[in-house]
């Protein structure tokens, strides 16, 4: 079992969750404001659907290991917008976005799913509040533990966005491998307690890998690393997720993972 979301590395920790939040709200929406929201479309309606069964899962799941407060702060959205970038983001608090240009790649509920619960899961584990903490110490808008918004607010929300994985101008380094393959197994078990079999991560794991023939790598590639290694990683992580698919949308507990439960 993944101890998520404290995941035994020692991380750099600036800044408070709630600052954090705060400051992952305003970029989130600048966001929407700056790009093409999809609203009343079916695949907005996908997206919002497989978000909220993940959401329920992801709850369920704290709950049952007395980890709810972890995400007391969180305020979850999820939408797509216009981009025909291959990309899809969550940033810290529970804000996730899908780009239109990943959805030929998803194909379905389950490839969203997955794509889904591996973004939720960088933000339950943390992983982009380091990334943040030091892109803001290294542009002087940390001062005292505290987030100097008022110096240069647009940049704030850049880096927070970043963090995130959105663009990489600022040459943000991408998520570790430990990161990434922590992320494909809680993504894994959230999406089998939403009712989505983990088998399917295979299948969109090497749509992806297909589209990274062309010249230019996706932007979700180039953060995203897609290939032999990672595909054999999920064979091997498949099996242990498979106890929290229940077949069925909406079932799965984390009761089936009651006798590996550890500290
Ligand atoms: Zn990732």
């Amino acid at each position: 079992m993944p101890r998520f979301p404290i995941t035994g590395r020692r991380q750099l920790r600036l800044v408070s969750n709630q600052e954090l939040y705060t400051l992952s709200f305003q970029a989130y929406n600048q966001f929407l404001q700056q790009n093409q929201v999809v609203n009343n479309s079916a695949q907005a309606a996908t997206v919002k659907q497989v978000g909220s069964r993940l959401q329920a899962a992801i709850e369920t799941y704290m709950r049952q290991k007395g980890l709810s407060e972890q995400l007391s702060g969180y305020r979850w959205e999820f939408n797509v917008v216009e981009n025909q970038q291959v990309n899809a983001f969550c940033m810290p608090g529970g804000k996730v976005v899908v780009y239109t240009g990943i959805l030929p790649v998803t194909q379905s509920e389950t490839g969203l799913a997955v794509v889904m619960g591996h973004e939720i899961a960088h933000a339950i584990a943390e992983h982009g509040n380091e990334r943040t903490s030091q892109g803001l110490l290294a542009n002087g808008l940390l001062q005292a533990g505290s987030i100097v918004v008022d110096s240069n607010p647009s940049l704030a929300r850049q880096i927070a966005l970043q963090a995130a994985g959105v663009g990489t101008q600022l040459g943000m380094l991408a998520y570790g491998r430990k990161q990434e393959s922590e992320a494909d197994e809680i993504g894994l078990i959230m999406m089998a307690m939403a009712g989505y079999n983990p088998e399917e991560s295979i299948n969109f794991w090497q749509r992806m890998a297909a589209q990274n023939k062309g010249q230019e790598p996706p932007e979700f590639l180039s953060t995203h690393p897609s290939n032999q290694t990672r595909i054999n990683d999920l064979k091997r992580l498949i099996p242990k997720t498979m106890q929290y698919y229940k077949g069925g949308k909406g079932g799965g507990s984390a009761a089936g993972a009651a006798g590996s439960r550890g500290k």
